[in-house]
């Protein structure tokens, strides 16, 4: 059933956010206290932490340290309401957003849109290797790809055939962008150290790690510098690094790739793969483009104006992953800083709406980027400013610990790090029947349900 169109009681300006990832909470908290009632929509009841899923999926921390409650974040902030639904539809003439939780259907009338509905993973045109290879973008694909990767071990102590222990600890990562990396290194981490003295019947170092990455270099936009220090960091934990390695096919056995600097074709054999290799933007932003009509590019990224904007429409602001300016990367960074510039425009225009029509270009600040190779290894470029090493992985540390929403779950996580860098376990191996089989029945028996 579908309720007449909402807007909060009191007559003030309406603000709805479409997500609670980096960007869309920067904007609700940048908000609080304005003159503004703010809407708050996500599909998912928690504001995840996108930058350290890659622990989660390797048993280093828990779930719920990188995935606080979005309801509970907003708790002190009087002028924000949560929505736990899907944005199945917005209509920016009308100025109204659709979002639904199962049988619950909503329509919110706004003054104020801010689009935050980030990114998924690309499989550029090859849906089908997802089966084979999950990427990792939600708790549910950190989840079950821990279950893969714990499964695997498992297995491989019930058989005594060398080709099928072979085929079980063959781990193939596609992508070598910091994710990739960030999870290659972990998994060389779990096979080479954590997990080195709990199986009986084989050794978990004859674990094959394969890194696969169409381009020359690991880590890209990191220069090519650190992108040779981070292979060879690799290598040293015994990952084979391929590059110029664009992959043609993935099923259940196997990924093929092409080698582009001869042509020539080569099939790996692995039980896991794993998918990091591209992203697409939320389909919510083409919606938006087309309706506004703006260009939308071939990632699915909404063009917008400099000041975040959206075409004509001065009251809709596209941020963080699926907005299309000035070529800026899919950075929290990015994001956070754009749901900030959103919300300051609109606190000011509800403060000067009949006096002022004046905007502002967002700016920028890039504060560097980041990647943990390994335990006590990462490395960072602010500008020109080169680090690696230990210092580098401090710098991780710290700055990852700012940003993780709430003081227990910064205690925990430093718990978890140093148990980890200290001794060789992990708290957060277990796996279920759920993580490793429910994702691919729900998809399976939603597809049964639109044929
Ligand atoms: C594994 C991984 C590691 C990363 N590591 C780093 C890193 O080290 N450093 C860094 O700077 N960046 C990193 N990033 C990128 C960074 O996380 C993103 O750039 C950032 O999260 C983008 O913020 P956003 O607000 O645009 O989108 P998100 O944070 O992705 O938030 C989007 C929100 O919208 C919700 N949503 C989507 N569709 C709908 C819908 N139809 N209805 C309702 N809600 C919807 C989603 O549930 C989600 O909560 C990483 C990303 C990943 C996946």
């Amino acid at each position: 059933m579908t309720d007449a169109p909402f807007r909060p009681n009191g007559g003030r300006h309406h603000v709805v956010i479409v997500g609670a990832g980096m960007g869309g909470l920067a904007a609700a908290q940048k908000l609080k206290g304005e003159n503004v009632d703010i809407t708050l929509i996500d599909k998912k009841n928690h504001h995840l932490f996108q930058p350290m899923l890659y622990q989660v999926a390797t048993g280093m921390i828990s779930a719920g340290e990188i995935a606080p409650s979005t309801r509970q974040l907003l708790r002190n902030q009087d002028n924000a309401n949560f929505v736990n639904a899907e944005v199945t539809d917005i209509d920016i003439k009308s100025q109204t957003v659709t979002a639904v939780n199962d049988e619950f259907t909503r329509v919110f009338e706004y003054d104020s849109l801010i689009l935050a509905s980030g990114s998924g993973q690309s499989y550029f045109g090859n849906d089908h290797f997802a089966e084979f290879a999950p990427g990792m973008k939600s708790l549910d694909d950190a989840l079950e790809l821990r279950s893969r990767i714990i499964s695997a071990f498992e297995k491989a102590e019930l058989t005594d055939d060398p080709k099928e222990r072979e085929r079980l600890l063959t781990f193939i990562i596609v992508g070598a962008g910091p994710t990739g990396v960030e999870l290659t290194g972990q998994i060389a981490e779990l096979a080479n150290r954590t997990l080195t003295d709990v199986y009986s019947n084989f050794s978990t170092t004859s674990a094959k790690i394969y890194l696969l990455d169409g381009a020359p270099q690991v880590l890209p936009p990191f220069g090519k510098r650190l992108g040779r220090k981070s292979q060879r960091a690799l290598e040293k934990l015994g990952v084979d690094v391929r590059l110029n390695a664009m992959v043609t096919d993935v099923n259940e056995e196997s990924v093929t790739y092409k080698n582009m600097k001869d042509d020539s074709e080569h099939t790996l054999t692995g039980a896991i793969k794993i998918w990091s290799a591209g992203v697409a933007a939320s389909p919510l932003a083409r919606l938006v483009g087309e309706q506004a009509g703006v260009e939308v590019d071939r990632a699915g990224r909404v063009s917008t104006n400099e000041d975040l904007t959206v075409g004509e429409y001065s009251n809709v602001y596209a941020i963080g992953d699926l907005m299309g300016l000035n070529r800026l990367p899919g950075l929290a960074q990015v994001a956070m800083q754009g749901g900030a510039h959103a919300a300051k425009l609109i606190a000011a225009k509800v403060d000067e709406e009949s006096t002022s029509n004046e905007t502002e270009a967002f700016d920028y600040f890039d504060k560097g980027t980041m990647a943990i190779i390994s335990r006590g290894y990462a490395i960072v470029k602010m500008g020109k400013t080169e680090i690696t090493g230990f210092v580098g992985w401090l710098a991780w540390l710290g700055l990852h610990l700012m940003y993780l929403q709430g003081f227990r779950n910064r205690l925990v996580a430093v718990v978890n790090w140093a148990q980890n860098f200290f001794t060789r376990s992990r708290s957060n191996i277990e796996i279920t029947k759920q993580q490793a089989y429910a994702r691919n029945i729900i998809d399976n028996a939603s597809k049964q349900e639109v044929k």
